[in-house]
């Protein structure tokens, strides 16, 4: 459903409002929106009424039953960690390919799941500036986390418009949820179909915008990882496959995954970070025939 939103609404909803994280959606289809020294900037107030930036914004509204039945099909299980099918261990077979998210990536790229990979620039310290690898030497020499904020999805709408046809983009949470905003989006057609995988790390991050997360997972990826420790969550087919394939390389091994810590991890953040929210927000809510307002729902909610 089109929200009928534009620039403006972001800007005061979003952007004025430090909520922003940089994830890039709103300006991945905008010719308008350019990121630039950690901000986010236009080159003219737009008069549009219903505008792509604010529809594909994760931070302008996530309805995240409702996502979660568009991309997965189903609802969530796992209040911490969101849907999934499989928890596995992913450990390191080959040194060469740098960590699990790497391996996994070369051998999509070798088995022709994908054609390109989206990466935080290596070469860029302290923030992440998309990066397009189409070979594997571009994609093992771009490897690893990098710090910062930065905007990924834009990479993904650069890497539609240079014709690349099955894309992959290794992010944050939020970036998977602007992502999510973006795929399977019947109102907006940017040719979304060619977002191969999305591969999401698990994020404490604490930029300006993080304090209202409560994602820690990636609960909207493909396949999401914990690189420290190699426990991952695979959320979809595509994640699935893509995993099968790194197995099937020898460039990783796969055992049982072990969700304790990661549930942990991601229901602190979660619950710690939507108190925050709830007290940014003004809105009414409802519950069955009650509606209250913010000052009740906190109220209310403290068992
Ligand atoms: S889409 Fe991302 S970069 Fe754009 S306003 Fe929303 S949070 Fe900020
Ligand atoms: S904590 Fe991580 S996932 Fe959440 S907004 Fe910050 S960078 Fe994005």
């Amino acid at each position: 459903m089109k929200t009928e939103k534009c620039l403006v609404d972001l800007q005061l909803e979003v952007i004025y409002n430090d909520k922003c994280i940089m994830c890039g959606s709103c300006g991945a289809f905008c010719q308008n929106i350019y990121y630039d020294g950690g901000k986010l900037n236009y080159k003219e107030q737009c008069s549009e009424t219903v505008g792509v930036c604010y529809n594909f914004c994760p931070r302008a509204e996530l309805n995240i039953p409702e996502l979660e039945l568009k991309i997965f099909g189903k609802k969530r299980e796992d209040q911490a960690l969101g849907v999934y099918d499989k928890a596995i261990k992913a450990t390191l077979k080959n040194a060469a390919m740098k960590d699990v998210t790497t391996a996994v990536l070369v051998a999509a790229l070798e088995s022709g799941l994908i054609d390109s990979a989206v990466l935080g620039n290596a070469k860029v310290e302290k923030a992440l500036e998309p990066v397009l690898c189409k070979s594997k030497d571009e994609i093992v020499g771009n490897a690893g986390e990098r710090k910062g904020l930065g905007p990924l999805v834009q990479g993904v709408g650069h890497a539609i418009k240079a014709k690349q046809e099955r894309i992959a983009i290794v992010g944050r949470p939020c970036h998977a949820q602007g992502l999510a905003k973006i795929r399977k989006n019947p109102d907006f057609l940017v040719n979304q179909d060619k977002i191969a995988l999305v591969v999401a790390h698990a994020c404490l991050a604490q930029g300006k915008g993080c304090t209202v997360c409560i994602d820690y997972s990636g609960e909207f990826a493909d396949l999401s990882v914990d690189v420290k420790t190699g426990e991952a969550l695979v959320r979809s087919e595509a994640g699935q496959k893509a995993i099968d394939a790194a197995v099937k390389k020898g460039y990783i091994e796969v055992g049982h995954g072990n969700v304790e810590a990661m549930q942990k991890a991601a229901a602190t953040k979660r619950v710690k970070n939507f108190a925050k929210v709830l007290a940014k927000g003004g809105d009414v809510v409802s519950a069955d025939y009650v509606k209250v307002d913010m000052g009740g729902m906190r109220f209310l909610s403290k068992e």
